[in-house]
């Protein structure tokens, strides 16, 4: 869904981002000092939702939710 932009439940095309962290998006993974976004994918013709952790902040929430 994030790659290729096609929805795994219904097939449609109609995909948006919903970039995490943004100012008022509850969109926020605790993740010990601060927090990291979340960035949503959302089908538009059926609802469906994906959410993706960015590559970059992985170590960090793997760290803060193992220990
Ligand atoms: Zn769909």
């Amino acid at each position: 869904m994030k790659n290729g932009r096609i929805c795994p439940k219904c097939g449609s095309n109609d995909i948006i981002e919903i970039p995490g962290g943004y100012e008022g998006g509850a969109n926020w993974l605790p993740a010990g000092l601060g927090t990291v976004p979340i960035d949503r994918f959302v089908c538009c013709s059926c609802g469906y939702s994906e959410e993706w952790i960015r590559a970059d902040k992985l170590e960090k929430v793997k760290r803060y939710w193992t220990e």
